[in-house]
């Protein structure tokens, strides 16, 4: 499995690489974070070990769980002097976010790239304010347009940032955005022009704060088309987990 990931990761590397490149961007202004939704403990735990350090999960119960099992076992880990320190992976929200699900999922999240709505945005203001922590969040936009998917109108994105805003413990870094799930790589870059021609405007109307820089845009399908128009954060499942198990119950739970 570690042959496999170490084969998978290196391929992913070197399209990311080739992606900043032809963007005239560093490597260090993408982060790479691995969605690892359908794996095994034991894959996740043996990526720490690899030195990824952005996990990624679609769901509350899984990101939590996941995140307290990874602290325990580098918290074991760190007296065994042998095999070496590892710092904690970040853990990013990807999926769709209740709100009845924020008071589980904050003490175990570093960033959630869904905040869809000004309700949701509140409740993490108000959970963050209680405990006195400042939550890092994306403002997801439904970019692709599509009535089934989530985040927030394009058209209502500007507005939901500029009242965000003045939720202090709350913190925009920035958008993230899906692509239409489609081949067509044309299609694929106008939904992710439009998103970062909003990231920019919002910028430029000095609508939301400084920490407001990052771009989530792109999927093991798409992610080269993300880094070329901008992305800083892609997020990547499939591409780095071909042929590796999956976890037993990886059917939906919620
Ligand atoms: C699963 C998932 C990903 C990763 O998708 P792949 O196509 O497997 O790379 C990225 N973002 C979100 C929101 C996801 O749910």
């Amino acid at each position: 499995m570690k042959r496999k990931l170490v084969e998978n990761l290196k391929r992913v590397e070197d399209r990311i690489h080739a992606a900043c490149a032809r963007a005239d961007r560093p490597r260090e202004s993408v982060t790479l974070v691995a969605v690892t939704k359908t794996l095994t403990l034991d894959v996740i735990r043996t990526m720490v070990d690899m030195g990824f350090t952005d996990l990624g999960e679609s769901r509350v119960q899984e990101l939590t769980r996941r995140a307290a099992a990874i602290d325990e076992w580098l918290g074991r880990r760190a007296r065994d002097v042998a095999a070496g320190a590892k710092p904690r992976p970040r853990w990013h929200m990807v999926g769709h976010l209740q709100r009845n699900k924020i008071k589980t999922l904050l003490p175990w999240v570093d960033t959630i790239h869904s905040m869809d709505s000004l309700r949701l945005a509140e409740e993490l203001h108000a959970h963050g304010e209680k405990t006195g922590t400042v939550v890092p969040a994306f403002v997801e936009v439904n970019v692709s347009e599509e009535p089934n998917k989530h985040g927030v109108r394009v058209a209502a994105a500007f507005h939901l940032v500029e009242i965000i805003q003045g939720l202090d413990h709350l913190k925009v870094v920035g958008l993230m955005g899906m692509a239409p799930h489609t081949d067509d790589a044309d299609q694929i870059r106008r939904a992710f022009t439009r998103l970062k021609e909003l990231h920019d405007e919002i910028i430029d109307e000095r609508v939301a704060g400084e920490c407001f820089r990052c771009l989530s845009m792109g999927m093991s399908n798409d992610f080269e088309i993300g880094i070329e128009l901008g992305a800083t954060h892609v997020r990547i499942g499939s591409a780095l987990f071909a042929g590796i198990e999956l976890a037993p119950q990886a059917v939906p739970t919620e």
